[in-house]
């Protein structure tokens, strides 16, 4: 049987559709296992997240792994690995390379109503009939037009064949409406006739992500704005196979600061979801930044925690316009992390201002700042024995509260607590020693008598903040003449955390040793 074009739509319309469960939502994940997981995969993952779980309903994670010459396990762990850094969780997982099966049978309901045909030619010689005879985006007009007889008469005889939809041509137009780019519509006649099976039975994307989407009941299809386009087929072969098709929502693609598309080839590692938990970004900051990217909170606020977004998050706030991710393109090399070892903690980072985008950095280091002092402190640990500093949880707790608004990423733990974490300081410019307005005699007294308070006075902040202060007054200079050289003696630098904290966990045998370096130094 074959459906004259033109009736195409309209007789299918008139069928009864098996529609998408109403009530909660079901969604769907469905990366390619082809690569890293890039960040907006990321992003995808966890808009369809917070739509379902706002909205009471079903994440799923579905693996499109049916392309296997291109899939990898390496690709398969990253995406594993990415997500369960982030801490997503999914309530159902299918792989699509077992679900086979199903997608022929779709493809023979498609088959069996007319609204696909066999095609014959062989492979190489298709795609030199990509344009048909009326410009209609047929691959072999002929094979299109064929009999069911004579169809069935070549399959009977063994002659390997493609199955590709019977677009529908003269008059036939396909629409849906996209949540977020509102009403869509194309004339069949600029649809090619797309591939359903290949010649070696394999299915092709579009129809088993279609077999896949109506088998788990999928009722929105929330996913890059890069497949907006082959919705139309998507329709077509939902609506050919007798369902209605899910609600479509399309997010706005990521870019480059100069328009270009975000990816790994042309963009480095500013594009993989590793490179921002090696960095030292928290899960929920990234989380907070990826959900900012192409979403607009009606509350207009920025940063949120995991439930905020959940609460506030709906597919209306969603935005057309590319959102850009703001980097330095020039400076988009792989980042090196090198190990404490070979960097002794500094300039672990280029530069991470280059690297990362400025509203990440900064959701960042808010995040950063409201954890309590305690979780914070168990996530620096790692990474400081990671580095090779032997340091233990209670002085890490004590350390915490020191660098907490001072850092943006984790590892700047780095640099910013390293003085806690060395026997030896890195060797620093003696003049740094000399106070503001005074001079290098000045600062050789300071440490002298700072030398000598340090040795009696009570280890704690007050009677510290006392001791200094009451020698500043017996030198007759200011209080910031005398604690600037007992901070560079002891921290290496004069931006540093304050300092009677800084002398406190550094305990009182530390600090002597590290004036009696700078009193050699200075003198
Ligand atoms: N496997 C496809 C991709 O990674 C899925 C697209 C879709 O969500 O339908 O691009």
């Amino acid at each position: 049987m074959q459906l004259p074009d033109a009736a195409f739509l309209t007789d299918l319309m008139s069928e009864s559709l098996n529609s998408p469960p109403q009530g909660k939502p079901r969604v769907r994940f469905a990366p390619s296992p082809t690569g890293f997981l890039h960040v907006g995969s990321a992003r995808t993952f966890i808009l369809n997240w917070l739509y379902a779980r706002r909205n009471g309903g079903t994440m799923i994670l579905r693996l499109d792994d049916t392309d296997v010459e291109r899939n990898t396990d390496a690709s398969v762990n990253s995406i594993f690995e990415g997500l369960k850094w982030l801490g997503l969780s999914w309530d159902e997982e299918y792989k699509q390379s077992e679900r086979g099966e199903l997608h022929r049978q779709m493809a023979e309901t498609i088959f069996q109503k007319g609204l696909a045909y066999r095609d014959f030619t062989p492979a190489h010689a298709g795609d030199s009939e990509r344009s048909g005879a009326q410009g209609t985006w047929l691959f072999n007009p002929g094979m299109r037009e064929l009999s069911r007889a004579e169809s069935d008469r070549r399959a009977a005889a063994g002659e390997p064949f493609a199955l590709r939809f019977r677009v529908p041509r003269e008059g036939g137009v396909v629409r849906f409406t996209d949540a977020v780019y509102g009403e869509q519509m194309k004339a069949g006649a600029d649809i090619e006739d797309f591939a359903l099976l290949r010649s070696d039975g394999m299915p092709m994307y579009h129809l088993a992500s279609c077999a896949d989407d109506a088998d788990l009941r999928i009722s929105h299809i929330i996913r890059g704005q890069d497949h907006l386009s082959n919705t139309y087929k998507h329709v077509l072969i939902f609506e050919a196979a007798g369902f209605t098709p899910p609600q479509f929502a399309h997010l706005p693609l990521l870019v480059a600061p100069d328009g270009t598309k975000l990816s790994k080839r042309r963009h480095g590692p500013v594009v993989s979801v590793t490179t921002y938990r090696d960095a030292g970004f928290l899960p929920e900051a990234f989380i907070n930044f990826l959900c900012l990217l192409g979403w607009s909170p009606k509350n207009d606020r920025e940063q949120m925690s995991r439930q905020e977004l959940i609460d506030a998050f709906s597919l209306e706030g969603i935005n057309r316009a590319n959102a850009v991710v703001n980097f330095k393109e020039a400076t988009s090399q792989p980042v090196v992390i090198p190990t404490l070892s070979e960097e002794k903690g500094r300039n672990l980072l280029s530069s991470p201002e280059d690297t990362f985008d400025p509203k990440a950095l900064w959701l960042n280091a808010e995040h950063i700042r409201g954890l309590a002092i305690e979780d914070l402190s168990q996530r620096l640990l790692p990474i400081v024995q990671g580095a090779g500093f032997n340091v233990l949880p209670e002085r890490m707790l004590r350390i915490t509260p020191l660098i907490r608004e001072r850092i943006k990423l984790l590892r700047d733990v780095l640099t910013a607590a390293d003085f806690f974490f060395v026997d030896q300081l890195p060797p620093y410019d003696p003049a740094e020693l000399i106070p503001q307005k005074g001079d290098a005699a000045m600062a050789l007294k300071v440490l002298q008598r700072a030398k000598e308070v340090l040795a009696n006075v009570e280890f704690k902040h007050d009677p510290l903040d006392q001791g200094l202060r009451a020698a500043a007054q017996e030198l007759g200079i200011k209080a910031g003449q005398m604690f600037q050289p007992i901070r560079v003696a002891v921290c290496g630098r004069k931006n540093a955390p304050p300092l009677f904290e800084t002398l406190e966990v550094l305990g009182r045998e530390t600090t002597l040793a590290r004036i009696e370096q700078a009193i050699q130094k200075a003198g």
